[in-house]
C-alpha cells in the first residue's frame, strides 16, 4: 500500500471542529478512489494560537520547514487579534513561503442556496496576489516615533503635509511580484482551458501600484498572443479589466460574464468573501496558496469564533480544498470522488446551519454529522 504523507494544522476556534467531521472523509476518500491501494497519513503540524500556547511562538520553525520539506500542507484558520503587536501568522506563512498565488473557486453547484435569481452561472475563480500590498503589514502607529519622522520626511522632503495624530502605511506592489503572478495566473487559465481573465484594480486613484498592477498584468498577458486576445474572439482567452468597486457591482448582477479575476492581494480578500456569498458563504469556499515551491490548501473563512467547539460549522469548504490539494497531488480520482460526493449531500438538503437558514424548511445537520453523511456517500458510491 502507498503511503501519502500529508502535513496538517487543525487550526483555531471552528477550526477544530471541522477538522474532526474531515479527516475520516479525506482517508475514505483516497482509500475508495484508489481501492485500497493508497493510504494517507497525517503529520501534525502547530501553527496559531495553538502554536503560541504551547511554544510561545505562533508560527514555529519547524512547522514551516515541515511544508518545505513535504512541499503541501493543508490547515485550517488561526485565529489573529485586531491591533495589538500580533502579526497574522497566516499571512506570515504564506510570506515566508512565498506562496505567491491565491486561488479561490467560486462555483455553484445544484442544491446551493444564492441571493441570486440565476445562480447557475457563477463559476468563478479569484485569484490574489499573495504576498505584496497592504499584507506586506509596513506601518506605523500614530504618534510613534517611526510615523513621525516619516511624517516629518514626508514634510521636508516631498512637500506633503499630514496631520501629526495619523496613521501611516505603505502599500508595496512591484512589477516582479506583479509580472510573476499574472504569468502563473495566464498559464493555469491556458491549461485548465477557462474562457477570460479580469484584472481587478483601483488604477483611477492607485496610479502607481494598482494602476501599475494593471499594466504590468497587460505586459505578460501580451507574451500569450497565442492563447489571449484583448477583444472576444472564439477559442481564445479574453483578457480584460475592471475597476474594483464596479466589480462588485459585476458579480452580483453578472457573473456569468467573468471567470478568472486577477487580483492584487486586499480586492481579491474582499472579493473572496463577497463572491463566497453568492453560492451560500464562506462554508463552501475552499482555496489553496501556491509558490514555485510548496502549496498549502485551507479554507476562505477564518476561525469563526463564535461557533468554536459546537460543532455547527460547515466542513464544506475544508474538504472542498482537501479536494483542490488532492488534485495538486495528481490524485485527480480522489477529487473526483469526494467533490461528488459533496454536491450529491447538499443536492440531498443535507447541510449545516450556514445553508439551512437560507433554505425554506430544512433542519440543519451538526458539523460532524454532515462529514458523515459525505462519507456515507464515499463508501455507497455515487447515486446513492
Ligand atoms: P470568519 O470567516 O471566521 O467568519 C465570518 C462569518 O462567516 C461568520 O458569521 C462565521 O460564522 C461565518 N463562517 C465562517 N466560516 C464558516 C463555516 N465553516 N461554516 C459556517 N459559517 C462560517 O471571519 P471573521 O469573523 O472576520 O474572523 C475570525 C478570525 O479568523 C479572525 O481572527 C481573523 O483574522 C481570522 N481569519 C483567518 C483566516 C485564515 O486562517 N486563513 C481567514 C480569515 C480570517
Amino acid at each position: 500500500m502507498d503511503h501519502i504523507e500529508i502535513p496538517y494544522i487543525e487550526g483555531d476556534g471552528a477550526g477544530e471542529d471541522i477538522w474532526h467531521a474531515s479527516r475520516e472523509v479525506l482517508e475514505e476518500t483516497v482509500l475508495k478512489a484508489y481501492e485500497g491501494t493508497k493510504k494517507l497519513v497525517w503529520i501534525p503540524l502547530l501553527a496559531g494560537q495553538k502554536a503560541f500556547d504551547r511554544t510561545g511562538n505562533l508560527l514555529p520553525e519547524e512547522t514551516v520547514d515541515t511544508v518545505k520539506r513535504y512541499k503541501v500542507a493543508i490547515k485550517g484558520p488561526l485565529t489573529t487579534p485586531i491591533g495589538g503587536g500580533f502579526r497574522s501568522a497566516n499571512v506570515h506563512l504564506r510570506q515566508v513561503l512565498d506562496l505567491y498565488v491565491c486561488l479561490r473557486p467560486i462555483r455553484y453547484f445544484p442544491g446551493l442556496p444564492s441571493p441570486l435569481k440565476k445562480p447557475e452561472g457563477v463559476d468563478l475563480i479569484i485569484c490574489r496576489e499573495n504576498t505584496e500590498d497592504i499584507y506586506k503589514g509596513i506601518e506605523w502607529k500614530e504618534g510613534s516615533n517611526e510615523a513621525l519622522a516619516l511624517l516629518a520626511f514626508l514634510k521636508e522632503k516631498m512637500g506633503v503635509a499630514l496631520a501629526r495624530d495619523t496613521g501611516l502605511g505603505v502599500k508595496p506592489i512591484s512589477r516582479t511580484g506583479t509580472a510573476r503572478f499574472a504569468r502563473w495566473v495566464i498559464e493555469y487559465a491556458v491549461k485548465n482551458r477557462r474562457k477570460s481573465i479580469t484584472v481587478v484594480h483601483k488604477g483611477n486613484i492607485m496610479k502607481y501600484t494598482e494602476g501599475a498592477f494593471r499594466e504590468w498584468a497587460y505586459d505578460v498577458a501580451r507574451e500569450f498572443e497565442e492563447y489571449v486576445v484583448f477583444d472576444v474572439e472564439d477559442g481564445k482567452i479574453s483578457f480584460n479589466d475592471r475597476i474594483a468597486d464596479n466589480m462588485f457591482m459585476q458579480v452580483i448582477l453578472k457573473p456569468e460574464d467573468y471567470d478568472i479575476l486577477l487580483c492584487p492581494n486586499l480586492n481579491g480578500d474582499y472579493l473572496s468573501d463577497a463572491c463566497a456569498g453568492l453560492i451560500g458563504g464562506l462554508g463552501v469556499a475552499p482555496g489553496a496558496n501556491i509558490g514555485d515551491h510548496a502549496a498549502i490548501f485551507e479554507p476562505t473563512h477564518g476561525s469563526a469564533p463564535m461557533y468554536a467547539g459546537k460543532d455547527l460549522s460547515n466542513p464544506t469548504s475544508f474538504l472542498l480544498s482537501g479536494a483542490m490539494m488532492f488534485r495538486h497531488m495528481g490524485l485527480g480520482r480522489a477529487a473526483q470522488l469526494l467533490e461528488r460526493a459533496i454536491e450529491e449531500t447538499i443536492g440531498r438538503k443535507i447541510v449545516t446551519y450556514d445553508l439551512a437558514r437560507q433554505m425554506d424548511g430544512v433542519t440543519p445537520v451538526r458539523c460532524s454529522v454532515f462529514g458523515e453523511e459525505v462519507k456515507k456517500r464515499l463508501v455507497q458510491g455515487a447515486g446513492t
